[in-house]
């Protein structure tokens, strides 16, 4: 039986939050639990990161530690899972080099994701050619481990079609070398791509309209409070409607029957919730204060877990460390193999030299 391998990661930028989790890192942490995969690796993607924050090197070395603490306070193990850091393991832009040649510009420019970022970075007329390519390089992140599963959300969609190309053609012009990964999303629409607390389509680490994982009780409360609802629904008695209402959004994503038994007993479920709220006389207040204690409840073991690991920061140290060393071997493997595939393996095997000896010694 072939290998179930897991490859995911996040972009040092920023805290992860309340998107990521239910996004990516929830199911991360049940897919590590289940004991079915024989090998998972969660990278910190600064070299990533620094593809559009090229000035501004401080914020990615900043939240490489952020990072870390909050895998290891949603529960990520580092005796199962290795996490590492990009930029340590060298192999993965060796490998990208030798991808770049399998893929057109005119296919990067058509990707749905790399387009939608250019505009929200304003790169329209100056795009970073690092920043440009940064599907080649995830390509060359998800390939280096032989991914057969990558966890993500709903706006990675064309990184792993990117990827899934690099591999069909790479294995069609060299030989059955890489394997083929397969997206994972999550199952709950509303977790595909959660919006911000402001209502716009993405919760992003750059847009400012995140509630973080890490972040304060109090904080939180506030944030949840101030939230994009229906615009319309101005008095109690009005109407109210569910679409684009990020308050709803965010009951979808969260919440279960449980909860309303244990917050708000006289509804049974988010149904009964949304039927009320639709024919007018439940007010935002009311929701917001069920969507907080909901947040709250999930958010409290994270905060705890996060406040041991701060006392700890040595150990986080180590397990990067150690992780990154482990990851650099698994990259190594496969560019060995990646090589060898291209006949660019001159000096691993006696071959070369024979050949050249052969074809001089008339
Ligand atoms: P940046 O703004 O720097 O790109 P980001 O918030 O988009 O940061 P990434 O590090 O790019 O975060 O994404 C890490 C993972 O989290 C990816 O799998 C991505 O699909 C997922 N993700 C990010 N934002 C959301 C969201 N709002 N809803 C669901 N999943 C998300
Ligand atoms: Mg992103």
């Amino acid at each position: 039986m072939a290998e179930k391998i897991i490859l995911t990661g996040d972009r040092p930028t920023g805290k992860l939050h309340v998107g990521h989790y239910v996004g990516s890192l929830k199911r991360r942490v049940e897919l590590q639990n289940s004991g079915e995969f024989d090998k998972i690796f969660i990278m910190i993607a600064d070299a990533q990161a620094l593809t559009d924050n090229a000035d501004n090197p401080a914020k990615v070395r900043d939240n490489i530690m952020e990072v870390a603490l909050d895998y290891l306070s949603v529960g990520i193990d580092p005796a199962k899972t290795c996490i590492f850091i990009q930029s340590h393991v060298a192999e993965l832009t060796e490998l990208a080099f030798y991808y770049m040649n399998l893929v057109t510009v005119s296919r990067l420019q058509r990707n749905p994701t790399v387009k939608a970022e250019i505009q929200m970075r304003n790169f329209e007329t100056s795009i970073p050619v690092g920043f440009f390519t940064y599907p080649i390089s995830q390509a060359a992140d998800i390939t280096a481990f032989k991914a057969t599963t990558v966890p993500v959300g709903e706006d990675q969609m064309p990184m792993i079609e990117q990827t899934k190309e690099i591999v069909h053609k790479f294995n069609a012009v060299y030989g059955e070398t890489l394997v083929d990964p397969q997206i994972l999303l999550p199952s709950n629409k509303a977790c595909l791509r959660l919006p911000g607390t402001d209502g716009k389509a993405k919760m992003s680490k750059s847009l400012g309209n995140c509630i973080y994982l890490s972040e304060a009780e109090e904080d939180v409360r506030k944030k949840v409070m101030s939230m994009f609802t229906d615009p319309d629904h101005i008095r109690i008695e009005d109407p109210g409607k569910l679409e684009g209402n990020t308050v709803f959004t965010y009951l979808d994503a969260f919440c279960n029957d449980g909860h309303f038994a244990e917050y708000l007993p006289e509804y049974a479920n988010l149904d009964e919730l949304k039927a009320h709220y639709q024919r007018g006389g439940l007010g935002d207040v009311k929701v917001k204060k069920f969507l907080n204690n909901v947040i709250q409840e999930e958010l409290r073991p994270i905060r705890a877990r996060r406040a041991e690991y701060e006392q700890r920061i040595g150990d986080v140290y180590d397990i990067l460390k150690a992780g990154s060393e482990k990851a650099r071997e698994e990259a190594a493997k496969t560019l060995a193999e990646v090589k060898a595939a291209m006949k660019i393996n001159y000096f691993d095997t006696p071959e070369f030299l024979e050949e050249q000896s052969k074809k001089y010694s008339k």
